[in-house]
Order: C-alpha cells, then sequence, then structure tokens
C-alpha cells in the first residue's frame, strides 16, 4: 500500500538523499513545503536552480564562486606566494572571517579517506600541483584534525616537499574530528599563527 502520493513520496525520496537528512526529517521538510504558499517555493526552488546554474569553481582556488575568479584570487593585495590548502569552501570561509589571513587558498574539495574510497585523484591534488609552477614560497596545510584531514597532510607534504616550497600544518588545538568553520576565530588564529613546518 502506497502510503502518500507518488508527488509526496517521490519529493521525500529527494530530500533523505541530501547528507544528514534521514526519513523522519525528509518526511517533516516535505510536509512542511507542500504547506508553504506557492511563491515561497518557487523563490526556493529558484534559488538551488540559480545556484547550481551559476556557482562555478574559481579558476585558481577551486573555491566557490560566481565568477570565473574568486574575490581572494583577485584581490592583488593578497600575497599570492603564501597558499593555503583547506577541504572545502566553508573552511576557507571560516578563515576569511578571521580578517586577519593575507595569503590565498586552494580548495580540495573533500580529503583523502581510502575508507570510503576517497584517492588523491578525487580531491583538487593535481590543481595544487600545478599551482606550484608559479612563484610559490609556502603551503600551509589547513585540512582538518580527522583521520582523513591528517592523512591528506602527510600527502600533500610528501608531494610539494621535492619541490623545496616551505610546507608547513596549522597548529593542533584544532578539536580532533572538529570541523574547521565551527572553531571560534581566536583558535583559527593561534592554529594559523603555531604552525609548524613538516
Ligand atoms: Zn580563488
Amino acid at each position: 500500500m502506497e502510503l502518500y502520493s507518488g508527488h509526496i513520496t517521490k519529493l521525500i525520496d529527494e530530500l533523505a538523499a541530501l547528507p544528514g537528512i534521514g526519513n523522519k526529517t525528509a518526511q517533516r521538510l516535505a510536509f512542511h513545503l507542500i504547506n508553504m504558499p506557492a511563491d515561497r517555493v518557487n523563490r526556493l526552488a529558484a534559488a538551488i536552480t540559480e545556484a547550481k546554474a551559476n556557482v562555478q569553481y574559481c579558476k585558481e582556488c577551486y573555491t566557490l564562486t560566481d565568477r570565473d575568479v574568486c574575490p581572494v584570487c583577485a584581490n592583488h593585495n593578497r600575497n599570492h606566494k603564501l597558499i593555503m590548502v583547506v577541504e572545502n569552501t566553508r573552511d576557507l570561509a571560516a578563515y576569511e572571517k578571521t580578517g586577519k589571513y593575507e595569503g590565498v587558498y586552494h580548495v580540495l574539495h573533500g580529503a583523502i579517506s581510502p575508507m570510503i574510497g576517497i584517492g588523491p585523484g578525487d580531491i583538487k591534488l593535481k590543481e595544487l600541483v600545478e599551482r606550484l609552477q608559479g612563484e610559490v614560497e609556502e603551503v600551509i596545510i589547513a585540512t582538518n584534525s580527522s583521520l582523513e584531514g591528517e592523512t591528506t597532510a602527510m600527502y600533500i607534504s610528501k608531494l610539494i616537499k621535492p619541490t623545496g616550497i616551505r610546507v608547513t600544518r596549522i597548529a593542533s588545538g584544532v578539536p580532533v574530528g572538529g570541523d574547521l568553520e565551527y572553531i571560534d576565530e581566536v583558535t583559527l588564529l593561534r592554529a594559523l599563527e603555531g604552525r609548524i613546518e613538516i
């Protein structure tokens, strides 16, 4: 027996496929959406479609942006010889919020995780190596302190070491497994200032 109409079931299935949303939450959201005024539903649908159509990778750092080159990379006052490697755009935003970092970034879009089959070829590592052909003085590895983040940091370090470019890792003190975006600005700055060569 079908519990809900086909359209509702389809909506629930789509929502349940999103990260962090279980079946119960998906049902709750589906009924909430259906009870919303049509113009709000249209605005939400349009926001999703427009974001998907217009957001792209920055040609230099691979963060998500509305332009070819993101505002950080386009800023000539930033130190383009200093590259901070982060796992995702949210981590970049966390460091940007401190307003104290003057270098540029490189966004990997993930971390190496053999457990779930994510290898070096699945994140933006080749792109990082390509960037190092230019004038780079230091690469700061700011991946999370989770197992995946540490594995990725070691991999990058081994990759860059032979080039002679300085490789540093942000200081620990960032909670294990904690997403960088949830950490306060003071902790982030301390981690950045206390970075050590690896
Ligand atoms: Zn950029």
